[in-house]
């Protein structure tokens, strides 16, 4: 990774922009194996499911905590809403 480090454990004010926690985001992704991965194509359609959900707020997933697109980019992740939704 490059810029400042994604921590977990972060308190807010010690979050990175918006920006940054993206780019972190997607190194994340790119650093899951490939038996880990849910496929660009399930993945884009599961995040067209989160773009729609009341419960979508900052790029996070208000009842599981999660940023949705790393969630979304796993293979063996489900919605913690509906089932079945993706
Ligand atoms: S993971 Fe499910 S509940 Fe969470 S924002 Fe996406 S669609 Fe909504």
């Amino acid at each position: 990774m490059t810029g400042r480090p994604f921590c977990r454990r972060c308190l807010l004010a010690d979050m990175p922009s918006q920006a940054e926690l993206a780019k972190s985001i997607r190194e994340l992704i790119a650093l899951l194996p490939p038996e880990q991965r849910a496929g660009d194509d399930i993945a884009a359609a599961r995040l067209a499911r989160c773009r729609e959900c009341e419960h979508l707020v900052d790029g996070m997933c208000a009842l599981c905590g999660c940023y949705v697109e790393l969630r979304a980019a796993k293979a063996r992740m489900i919605c913690p809403d509906v089932p079945g939704r993706w």
